[in-house]
């Protein structure tokens, strides 16, 4: 039973992913392509680590020239990255680009699966990954993933040999999988899984290799290619119009929050797998060499192939409908099938072959785009059979209901079956946000509940319908997730997936208040209703040695959808101080602490996420010289923002005001990050720039990339940047200079202050500089030399240019407190002996 109720799962999970815009309808040509697919018995997985690491190429080239079960395994959701379509970070980006993946899946006919490794950003060495993800658990999921999916193949995208040269988390990806192949057929390894699947060896490992893993692509022409497979993966679809690169750059061009938007390609082109280890080739090109991916291949599927290859063979593209004798036929003892995972896959896919055959068009949409446990929604259904094939509509069931409700309607040709039910959502329903985030995540790993969860790629829909039909006589139940549907007069038709959401929910725009002094700040907690009619009020949770007034304030919500404002005072303690602040809900005597969070974008389906709703207060002990600072933009950071919370008054000065009279009054310039990379003006600006230093000023320059400066005077003295980084935010930092003003005007630093710091230190640290220039701290990632261009400091003429490379942009917006106690020293610096303009 529960391999039944698992199976349904994944089920699900697939037939919403595809259904989740506008659901799918195949055409003669993609029913045709099903029953090739249909034929094949054989099965691919593909591992990497990141959205946009898989060679789409090889995948489209597996699923749809070689017509076999093709998936990714990414093993992680890419949450670490940078966003280049909107504001969402971290988690939500990780839920965009889960669902970037699913688009580009749509496209190639892959699968896709993740594990439960969280992508905590850059890692230079496998051992790092591997110390930062727990080993373990990700390792399980990838023996979980080869005993579900149960590949023939598996294909590596990196190489496990190499660690060091490329991303951590790429050769860490590869090293997983040469382990997990040997593990996944053994029933002493994780044996808790095999309550819900069984042990699995996959035939043959393969290393996607090409030139760039030997540096040129002469050297790769020279290299011995006696182990490898190559495919001209550039083969023309006539069913498709498109050639396999086209579909393959379409299918990468979903990755748009990364910029992967791009040209198609085609014409011939040559992919090369290495053989790593398994049954060793047998001199053919055939990766499934030995192994039967015929219907052969399973007992009691001769007979069913027969039918079948008949069908392919034969195919009416004018009439499909005329093949579903044949293929009811081959559902029949597709049932009596013993081999438990090929009938699985094989009865869904030609349940979807049959179903657009018949023309069927069955769909439950909703009245709402959501609804929330213990409401009530009314879901449109039609049942509509296109073809002259005698169907019965027996009877559906609800998800939603105990018994199934009963029809017994002949659905005649193109005749609409229309029906109206109200449902009552279940108490103890899951919402639909991504299960991955339902517990607090590590920086390594995300939490599941549900085992059987583990790698899906979304929430599995807790609101279907099953159709149970009768098609000339044969028994087939088909299933519905219910979909909203709607129109607007300037897009047309639309859907969105139906969402389960709570009552209430409440957020607070900015995730972090600084306190500069014990002044309290007013902050606004809006509060969304999920369902009509709320009432209910609002209280904070906050630290102790903080206090918020009111305690609790009413909420009177009439319209679901509709939202209330109310706000509350933030008191901070008289010392330095740092917690966490949560808007409380309270509605029919339960607290709802999360925050609804919408993500709408046109190239993947609407989303709904709920993250706990949670601000970070930090009440600083800070001591501030100056005022006015000058800020001149680079690739964009909320330094700016950040250096305004705590008192400054910032002005941004556009590249062309630039000028020694503009410069003059300010306390101190901060350069935005990578300046001089990106903004041409700078290389024209830069000697105001030093003039203004020369005269007293104090020029702090935040890290730029090492190549691509666009001036070659970005420091009056020698300084020479390199690739330096220091990954890891907790590496030990070592004051080198501890009676240097810097570090101890108007704030004393110290190694606290160093305490706290989120993703990383600093990168691209110069790592060659003049005499002139004094180094303040040393640091460094495991395993590496001590790196002490983080912080560097010289005078020049009256004034002090600083150059830093340490990550402020990261560290501001997470409030952390010794970043901005050094940044205003650094903004102070040979501010001495002025007085006192503390507030
Ligand atoms: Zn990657």
């Amino acid at each position: 039973m529960r391999q039944i109720t698992l199976c349904l799962l994944f089920l699900l999970g697939t037939i919403v992913s595809s259904t989740a815009q506008q659901p799918k309808k195949l055409n003669s040509s993609e029913i045709y392509e099903a029953v090739q697919k249909l034929n094949v018995l054989g099965s691919v997985l593909y591992i990497a680590a990141h959205p946009d690491d898989e060679n789409t190429r090889l995948i489209s080239y597996m699923s749809n020239e070689v017509k076999a079960r093709t998936a990714y395994l990414s093993l992680t959701r890419g949450d670490g990255g940078q966003n280049l379509i909107g504001p969402e970070i971290r988690e939500l980006l990780g839920v965009i680009r889960t669902q970037e993946l699913l688009a580009a899946r749509r496209i190639d006919g892959g699968e896709q699966r993740f594990t439960r490794a969280n992508d905590f950003g850059y890692s230079k060495h496998p051992d790092e990954t591997l110390d930062i993800w727990n080993k373990d658990e990700v390792l399980s999921d990838v023996v979980w993933a080869i005993r579900e999916f149960k590949p023939d193949i598996i294909i590596n995208r990196f190489d496990h040999r190499t660690p060091g040269r490329t991303h951590g988390h790429h050769t860490a990806s590869a090293m997983l999988s040469m382990e997990a192949f040997d593990l996944a057929n053994d029933a002493s390894k994780y044996p808790s899984q095999l309550q819900l699947t069984e042990t699995w060896q996959p035939k043959r490992l393969f290393f996607n290799t090409s030139w760039w893993f030997y540096g040129s692509q002469e050297n790769f022409e020279k290299a011995d290619k006696s182990n490898m497979l190559n495919f001209d993966i550039g083969v023309y679809y006539p069913t498709k119009g498109m050639s396999n690169n086209e579909v393959a750059s379409l299918a990468s061009s979903q990755h748009l929050c990364q910029g992967f938007g791009r040209l198609t390609t085609r014409g011939t082109q040559e992919e090369y797998i290495e053989f790593l280890k398994g049954e060793p080739l047998d001199g053919s090109n055939d990766v499934f060499a030995g192994i039967d991916t015929s219907w052969n291949r399973i007992e009691g599927g001769q007979a069913i192939g027969n039918i079948l290859n008949e069908v392919e063979r034969n195919f009416s593209f004018i009439n499909p409908a005329a093949h579903l004798p044949q293929l009811l036929e081959a559902y029949k003892l597709l049932q009596n099938v013993k081999n438990k995972h090929w009938k699985t896959i094989k009865t869904k896919e030609l349940k979807t072959i049959i179903e657009a055959c018949a023309g069927l068009y069955i769909e439950v949409s909703a009245n709402d785009p959501h609804a929330s446990p213990d409401s009530n929604v009314s879901l449109n259904i039609e049942a509509l059979n296109r073809s002259n094939v005698n169907i019965k509509l027996v009877s559906y069931q609800l998800s939603t209901l105990n018994d199934g409700i009963s029809k017994n309607m002949d659905m005649p040709e193109n005749q609409r079956l229309n029906f109206e039910e109200g449902i009552t959502i279940p108490k103890n329903i899951h919402y639909t946000t991504p299960y991955w985030l339902n517990k607090k995540s590590t920086l390594g790993m995300y939490h599941v509940e549900k085992k059987e969860w583990i790698g899906l790629p979304e929430t599995p829909r807790a609101v279907f319908v099953d159709f149970n039909l009768n098609i000339e006589g044969t028994p087939i139940t088909i299933t519905k997730p219910v979909v909203y549907r709607y129109s607007r007069p300037d897009k047309g038709e639309l859907y969105r997936p139906f969402e389960i959401i709570p009552p209430v929910s409440a957020s607070i725009t900015d995730k972090v208040f600084i306190f500069e002094n014990d002044q309290q700040k007013d902050i606004e907690v809006t509060v969304k209703a999920g369902a009509d009619a709320i009432e209910g009020y609002v209280q904070m949770a906050y630290p102790d040695d903080w206090n918020v007034y009111p305690q609790k304030q009413k909420i009177e919500i009439a319209n679901k959808g509709d939202i209330q404002k109310v706000v509350f005072t933030v008191i901070p303690p008289k010392n330095q101080s740092e917690g966490l602040i949560t808007p409380m809900v309270n509605y029919k005597g339960e607290f709802y602490t999360d925050e609804l969070i919408e993500i709408d974008y046109t190239h993947i389906p609407y989303q709904t996420v709920l993250m706990p709703s949670v601000s970070k207060v930090v009440r600083l002990d800070i001591e501030k010289r100056g005022n006015n600072i000058g800020y001149i933009e680079g690739a964009g950071d909320v330094v700016p923002e950040s250096l305004r919370q705590i008192g400054y008054n910032v002005t941004t000065i556009k590249p062309e005001q630039i000028s020694s009279e503009n410069l003059a009054n300010f306390d101190a310039i901060v350069v935005g990050i990578r300046a001089y990379n990106i903004v041409d003006d700078m290389k024209f600006k830069q000697k105001f720039l030093l003039d203004y230093v020369k005269e007293g000023g104090n020029l702090i320059i935040q890290y730029n990339t090492s190549r691509g400066i666009n001036t070659e005077d970005i420091s009056p003295y020698e300084l020479e940047l390199s690739r330096d980084r220091v990954t890891d935010e907790n590496a030990e930092v070592k004051i080198l200079d501890p009676d240097h003003p810097i570090l101890n005007f108007p704030n004393k630093i110290t190694t606290k202050d160093f305490e706290g710091w989120v993703q990383e230190r600093g990168l691209y640290f110069p790592d060659k500089w003049s005499e002139e220039f004094t180094p303040l701290l040393a640091m460094n990632d495991k395993g590496e030399t001590s790196k002490e261009g983080s912080l560097l400091v010289a005078k020049y003429g009256k004034g002090n240019y600083i150059y830093t490379g340490l990550s402020f942009f990261r560290e501001f917006p997470a409030g952390v407190s010794g970043a901005y106690r050094l940044f205003a020293n650094l903004l102070s610096a040979g501010k001495e002996d002025t007085n006192k303009l503390k507030n």
